[in-house]
């Protein structure tokens, strides 16, 4: 944590072409959402997250944008999470919309890194999957975990051929990203050899393992989403939007929404158990503080008045 001032989220009316750290623009039918972050390569901290909230509630509502651009300024497409800027926020409360939980920062331990992972992480991605206007993401440069979840959210991503990815979570003990659909992109066996090796992978093989639509050189890439998008603008939206719709519904059908929820349970885990200290005091730090003593003398106090934890000899 620093003592860095912490620039506010932008709201709805707040974005503009050349704001930070997400501006925003509307041409010809197309809404670009530009990630804004250059000199800290597009690291996601919350008020970047918040503030592409309101870049897509933007779009959402304005009848003219038929399509929405997720693209980036800068080298980079996104390093990922920001977990180490001057402008790092994870301390910081913000008002919860994604998900209906309490304020993170009034908690500690688990708690609070799971609230504010559920609201700020997999239900902004969650949510943002669901917005019923067709989305391209426009990748170049890194697309690093926390990057991965942006793109992957998206329904088409078209990248320059300079695009890397890179899933390196595993270096972390946790089993990668926070919203996880690594098996259903790449398949099962390219994507554990990208987690297990943590190496990148650049976007001719990303395009032959079927996670791209389309690679083209770097200074075509604005020139090919704007063709993509000037096709689909012409069909019309409602259909679209149902279009896209029952192809979300086909993945869920397919098991991405339990697939998240459990690759979500075993990162939270994995973030306990690289905080849990590695001596045995931990047993009784991991059992809330009881053992079997203060368990027996609990149910005592209960109706039942008899139940002995396991482990324990009934005396
Ligand atoms: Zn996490």
């Amino acid at each position: 944590m620093t003592d860095a001032p912490i620039p506010p989220v932008l709201g709805v009316d707040d974005l503009g072409p050349d704001t930070q750290p997400v501006a925003y623009e509307v041409s010809d039918g197309t809404a670009y959402v530009t990630l804004n972050r250059p000199d800290f390569r597009n690291a996601q901290n919350s008020v970047m997250t918040y503030s592409l909230d309101n870049a897509f509630i933007k779009a959402v509502e304005d009848d003219a944008v038929k399509v929405i651009v997720l693209r980036a300024n800068g080298k980079h497409f996104s390093a990922g999470h920001d977990i180490g800027t001057p402008e790092r926020d994870h301390h910081v409360e913000y008002p919860n919309r994604a998900a209906i939980w309490w304020d993170h920062t009034t908690r500690g331990g688990g708690d609070r890194r799971m609230a504010r992972e559920t609201e700020v992480y997999v239900q902004m991605c969650r949510r943002w999957r669901e917005i019923p206007k067709p989305m391209i993401a426009q990748v170049h440069g890194a697309c690093i975990a926390g990057g991965l979840m942006l793109a992957g959210v998206c329904d088409f991503i078209v990248a320059a051929d300079d695009a890397f990815f890179s899933d390196p979570v595993v270096k972390m003990g946790i089993p990668g990203v926070e919203y996880f659909a690594h098996a259903f992109v790449l398949g099962p066996r390219r994507a554990k050899e990208i987690l297990y090796t943590g190496r990148r992978f650049g976007a001719a093989e990303a395009a032959e393992w079927g996670m791209l639509n389309h690679v083209v050189p770097r200074d075509e890439l604005q020139a090919k989403v704007d063709s993509i998008a000037e096709e689909i603008k012409v069909m019309p939206a409602f259909g679209l939007t149902l279009a896209k719709k029952v192809i979300n519904t086909n993945e869920d059908q397919m098991g991405l929404q339990t697939s998240l929820d459990s690759a979500f349970g075993w990162h939270m885990f994995a973030h306990s158990a690289n905080a849990e200290p590695d001596d045995t005091d931990s047993f009784s730090a991991s059992l809330g503080g009881m053992d079997a003593r203060s368990m027996r003398d609990s149910a005592n106090t209960g109706s039942t008045g008899d139940s002995a934890p396991s482990g324990e000899k009934k005396d």
